[in-house]
């Protein structure tokens, strides 16, 4: 399937995911569910001073959507809002097959470009950041500085 360093790093994030469960409180809160593969996953975080103190996922579904939850939570612990639009912004262009600048960031979350070759997961792959995307947007204005 994935070439075998990605699909390790992806197995590794499903078998023993990161920050599962949610946060205390919910100063962001997003559910998003795919359909065409049964998953659901639930993103929560706790900010301060501006930034993502914490960030967590729950729900459950394919090896896919789980790993990318897991990392999509290690990567965007402590960036600001704006950092983590960015970050979001970034994987989400990799997803659609885009080239990307400084893509090295990226880190662990490149794994998951080896399932643009199995377009019909993409979809596991984006849900949980689409997810915390939308819960991002529904924060701007909210709490402006
Ligand atoms: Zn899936």
């Amino acid at each position: 399937m994935l070439d075998d360093l990605y699909q390790q790093i992806i197995l590794d994030h499903y078998r023993r995911p990161r920050n599962k469960g949610r946060t205390e409180p919910q100063d962001l809160m997003a559910k998003e569910n795919n359909p065409l593969c049964g998953d659901e996953i639930e993103v929560t975080a706790r900010l301060a001073d501006g930034k993502i103190a914490e960030i967590k996922f729950a729900g459950h579904g394919c090896a896919i959507s789980q790993a990318s939850a897991s990392i999509m939570t290690t990567k965007l612990t402590g960036k600001t809002l704006a950092e983590a639009e960015e970050f979001i912004a970034g994987f989400l262009k990799m997803m659609r097959g885009e080239k990307l600048f400084g893509g090295k960031e990226l880190g662990d979350a490149k794994a998951l470009e080896g399932v643009l070759k199995f377009p019909v997961r993409v979809k596991c792959a984006t849900l949980p950041w689409h997810a915390l995307r939308g819960a991002l947007h529904s924060k701007e204005g909210v709490e402006e500085r």
